[in-house]
């Protein structure tokens, strides 16, 4: 039995994760300001092993709170991460992922107790080469809509860098690619959300653009074994690792195979594509697949049934 602190923990991956690691019987505290996380994602949890600390991660008066003594390990998952969530809130994303992940890994530091820091593929911005492995340096726009969440996710992952050369703190980073599952809020905002919802209310789906930027989804149960074999794995510390699904599919692709699962009378609609969004993405994970024996298991089509099995379930309550 560990204890063990999630950052996030309200959010979609923070919530499966902690549903996860209680039942493997651990004791999770968790820490969420419930910006973009929601209570009804927690209130299950057992009271005998959860327990959560509602504030911002970035919080120094974390560092001596009762509850965070002798942690073993540290998720850092806390940030808005949908753009329609980090951009309403521009200056606490930035907050989080720069003062928050200094602070987490203080913690780490003074309980000896191994972190995982949870960084994006937005790392890589709008990226020139494809499949994007994990040395390659990004293609990032400081001055845009983007840039509050890239470019403080990037400055985190420099914390991480600084902590394990300068005091060998045993942190690793998972540049996570895009991940679903009905866990999503139905108001995330991000795609697969937005399409499944509204094929079931049989509203048009809004393809951005012309549908021709590509994406690669995880489905949830796989990205959670992958962040949990990388906390596991010594060998991974001071080390960035992708965390994705390398199947690559084209946006306007996506809607139609949701409109043919869900047999939907919807129509596709076009919207303008919002600026600096990122025209190709899919992870290389050959360095995940060495060094954590992971790759994903479940394809998209699996993945995307469950999804819609789940929302529609939601929406009859
Ligand atoms: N997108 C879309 N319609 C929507 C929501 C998103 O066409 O209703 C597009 C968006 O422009 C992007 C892709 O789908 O190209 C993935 O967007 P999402 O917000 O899910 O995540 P991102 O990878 O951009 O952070």
């Amino acid at each position: 039995m560990k204890k063990i602190l999630i950052t996030g923990v309200a959010g979609f991956l923070g919530s499966h994760l902690a549903k996860d690691l209680v039942n493997e019987g651990n004791v999770v505290i968790g820490i969420d300001n419930f910006v973009s996380g929601k209570y009804q994602n927690i209130k299950d949890l057992p009271s005998k092993l959860f327990s959560l600390i509602n504030t911002n991660a970035s919080s120094n008066k974390l560092l001596s709170h009762y509850l965070l003594q002798d942690i073993d390990e540290i998720y850092h998952l806390a940030s808005p991460a949908s753009p329609k969530y980090y951009q309403a809130s521009p200056l606490e994303t930035i907050k989080v992922n720069t003062q928050g992940t200094k602070n987490m890994l203080e913690l780490a530091q003074k309980n000896n107790a191994k972190m995982v820091y949870t960084s994006t593929s937005e790392a890589y911005g709008d990226p020139e080469i494809t499949p994007q492995i994990e040395n390659y340096r990004g293609n990032v726009n400081t001055w845009g809509p983007r840039a509050c969440y890239d470019e403080s996710k990037r400055l985190g992952e420099v914390y991480c860098y600084l902590y394990y050369t300068l005091f060998n703190t045993k942190v690793k980073v998972a540049r996570i690619f895009n991940t679903y599952s009905a866990g999503l809020a139905n108001d995330d905002g991000r795609v697969i959300s937005n399409f499944v919802n509204q094929a079931l209310n049989n509203e048009s789906l809004t393809v951005y653009g012309d549908g021709s930027q590509t994406r690669s989804f995880c489905y949830v149960t796989d990205t959670i074994l992958g962040l949990k074999l990388l906390m596991k794995q010594d060998e991974a510390n001071g080390e960035i690792i992708n965390i994705g699904n390398p199947n690559e599919i084209k946006i306007i692709d996506l809607a139609n195979i949701i409109i043919s699962l869900t047999q939907t009378k919807s129509q596709i609609t076009f919207h303008p594509l919002p600026e600096d969004d990122p025209k190709q993405r899919q992870p290389d994970i050959t360095k995940a697949k060495k060094l954590l024996n992971w790759e994903p298991k479940v394809d998209l089509v699996k993945g995307l049934k469950e999804t819609i099995k789940v929302y529609k379930l939601n929406l009859r309550k």
